[in-house]
């Protein structure tokens, strides 16, 4: 058994916003556990990408990942292996085999991996969804007390919620000159807003039920998308991300404009782009996208997409490389399937208890003026699943003041409306994520 790296788990292992008082400690301790030692990951997924760049940031190097879909699940310069071929490749007894996976399925696969090892059984396990947070929080609050930016394209996939981020805030306000604070407004820290519902991809299990959204096509209008987000934000202290999401971003044809306008709120930090990268930016879109301050998050779905598709997000990665626009491209994601809106039985405990467990209860929609608590509402609204009720904000109802009193109210709802119509994070299936509705 790796001692060490035990210990470091008993003593900083946590699921999320956990503390991290002595960054360069936690960092070193960590470093100093798994040096020496052959280091495996366990889940090839998003979760173990992330975990090779985290890793490399302390100067390890993963040896190998092992993944059931290992034909289809890949991580730079890491082979990934099938499971059956563990009891081969890691032989030495101090091996370290950390699962890389959501907290939520480390016992199913914990199990998996005993019934895989069999009578060998002796490598010893890690839980890395308690290493996840206490790792990326210590990189982030090193680079904060050396003055250097953090890598904001990596935030949406580093699984902590930008939302609760201090470190986030704190590093953009100390980067971004001229960022200001609100003071005494609402609390509420990121708005994910709708664009429109065009998109170039029809995805069975898309979260803002685009293929199902029941109202005709169209983009959204720009200036109620910049009027919605400059409201918003004259009742927010300070907004550290505005996400845009669709349909598909990269479609709309006052992007460029859009972004523009709203990096120049100055309580805003952040725009967040989530692109499914197969249309390629324009060259004025290139240019909005060039600044320090915007983002692109490429969710790449090729392995349920034909050659062509793949090529064209080949295509944009290449354009925001050349271009040197920060982005990351996320292959291949597991999804939860939402499509469900049956009524469970939760009482108000239990619904308060399923919102705090659930890794989305902060994904806020801004569709129209109206600010939706969670996007399952948002899309069972589009989709005719479910009502507009009274949790849903009107931003343009009433002076500013009274919309931060809102906007707190709305922000300090123990569960959002939806969570009576949803099986997240409990029984939900997962699936793959982009898979096309069959016409
Ligand atoms: S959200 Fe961003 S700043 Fe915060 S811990 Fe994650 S990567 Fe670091
Ligand atoms: S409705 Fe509740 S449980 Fe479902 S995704 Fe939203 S916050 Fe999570």
């Amino acid at each position: 058994m790796n001692k060490d790296l035990r210990r470091w788990i008993d003593q900083y292992g946590c699921h999320d916003m956990c503390e991290v008082k002595e960054p360069s400690k936690i960092l070193a301790e960590l470093k100093s556990s798994l040096l020496g030692h052959d280091v495996y990951l366990y889940g090839a997924g998003a979760v173990g990408n992330t975990f090779v760049r985290l890793f490399r940031c302390l100067g390890i190097e993963v040896k190998a990942a092992f993944d059931k879909d290992y034909l289809n699940r890949k991580i730079e310069g890491i082979e990934t292996f099938s499971p059956d071929y563990m009891k081969a490749i890691m032989k030495k007894e101090d091996d370290v085999l950390i699962i890389s996976s959501n907290w939520r399925n480390y016992d199913v696969i914990s199990e998996y991996i005993d019934h895989v090892l069999g009578e060998i059984g002796s490598i010893e396990k890690y839980n890395g969804s308690l290493m996840h947070a206490p790792l990326q929080r210590a990189i982030c609050a090193e680079k904060n007390l050396r003055g250097e930016r953090i890598e904001y394209h990596e935030c949406p996939s580093c699984f902590m919620e930008r939302n609760y981020c201090d470190l986030l805030k704190n590093n953009l306000l100390a980067c971004k000159k001229g960022l200001n604070i609100n003071r005494g407004m609402s609390k509420l820290p990121l708005i994910g807003v709708i664009l429109g519902n065009h998109c170039s991809l029809r995805c069975e299990h898309c979260v803002e039920s685009i293929p199902f959204n029941r109202f005709s096509r169209s983009f959204e209008d720009k200036n109620l998308i910049i009027d919605s987000i400059s409201r918003m934000a004259k009742s927010i202290e300070f907004v550290s991300v505005i996400d845009f999401v669709g349909g598909e971003p990269f479609l709309h044809p006052d992007l460029p404009e859009i972004i523009e306008e709203v990096i120049k709120i100055p309580n805003v930090g952040l725009v967040n782009v989530f692109t499914n990268g197969t249309v390629t930016p324009s060259e004025k879109l290139t240019q909005a996208l060039k600044n320090d301050f915007v983002v692109v998050n490429i969710s790449d779905y090729s392995n349920q997409l034909g050659e062509e598709i793949i090529e064209r997000i080949n295509k944009t990665e290449l354009v925001l490389k050349t271009e040197k626009i920060p982005y990351v491209r996320v292959k291949n994601m597991t999804w939860f399937d939402m499509s469900s809106y049956e009524k469970n039985s939760d009482t108000e405990e239990e619904l308060a208890k399923r919102f705090h467990d659930c890794r989305i209860n902060s994904c806020h929609r801004l569709y129209r003026g109206m600010l939706f608590r969670c996007l399952h509402l948002y899309a069972g609204y589009v989709s005719g699943h479910l009502s507009l009720d009274e949790t849903v904000v009107n931003i343009f109802d009433g002076s500013s003041e009274e919309l931060a009193i809102k906007l707190d109210e709305f922000w300090n709802r123990p569960y959002s409306s939806a969570c009576q119509y949803c099986e997240l994070p409990y029984i939900s299936r997962l699936v793959p994520s982009g898979k096309q509705v069959e016409s």
